[in-house]
């Protein structure tokens, strides 16, 4: 089996005024559990911010295979700490799937080094998606491309690490071009970001978007687990705060 966290902030979706609330009533993080938990390989929970510690512990993530992580206005609510457990379960092997708007996340952002920034308009755009790499696993079951009728605009330049892979770029009816589904392999862990998903529109309901979700979720399970070779209070493993 693999076991997935879909890790979600849950805000907008608890907002009555946002659209979210009705297209995801249950929060982004359950409907992301309800399609991959119908899979026979896949056991899946959930997390919030709600939850204690945003419901991470290192020993949760030592018995999670791959963590889905969506985040937009709440990133800074997630403390330092919880973001090092999540990479440092990245660096040992754990997989990692960053969605839409967790581009800002403090997970994320650990992972790449980088500014993770980009461009962005909410203008109603219709996004092509063409698949760069039809070979890839992430890839498999997808034409030439797919389309969204409505999503956010994200754009170029974006502030990422050069990906391992370019599986998928996005192409909005405005002109904008976006590397909209990237691989990288950090230490043993595997990661993938995948741009679609913004909260009022039901991009999580597209069979496409599922499709692809479910092929990284495959894709990332984890190889290998391995702890830090230098693992030694005197040796930070990974850049840590000064408190
Ligand atoms: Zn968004």
């Amino acid at each position: 089996m693999i076991r997935v966290l879909v890790w979600n902030e849950f805000m907008h979706e608890k907002d009555e005024d946002n659209k979210a609330s009705s297209i995801y009533p249950d929060g982004i993080h359950n409907y992301i559990a309800g399609f991959l938990g119908k899979e026979e390989d896949i056991e899946v929970s959930t997390a919030t911010l709600d939850d204690e510690n945003c419901g991470i512990t290192k020993e949760r993530l030592e018995n999670t295979d791959v963590i889905i992580w969506w985040g937009h206005c709440g990133h800074h609510k997630v403390p330092d700490e919880v973001a090092v457990l999540v990479q440092e379960a990245v660096l040992n092997g754990m997989g990692a799937i960053f969605l839409h708007s967790a581009h800002k996340s403090k997970p994320f952002m650990r992972l790449m080094g980088t500014s993770c920034s980009l461009t962005w308009r909410e203008s109603d755009d219709l996004e092509r998606v063409w698949v760069n790499v039809p070979s890839h696993p992430i890839a498999q079951g997808i034409g030439r491309y797919f389309e969204l009728p409505g999503e956010e605009t994200y754009g170029e330049p974006f502030g990422i690490p050069t990906p391992d892979e370019l599986i998928f770029t996005g192409w909005f009816e405005g002109g904008e071009v976006f590397r909209s589904g990237c691989t990288w392999t950090r230490d043993n862990g595997r990661v993938f970001y995948f741009q679609p998903g913004h909260e009022t529109y039901p991009t999580y309901k597209n069979p496409d978007v599922q499709k692809i979700i479910l092929n990284a979720v495959r894709w990332c399970n984890p190889v290998i687990r391995i702890p830090d070779a230098m693992d030694c209070p005197c040796l930070p493993r990974v850049h840590s705060f000064n408190k």
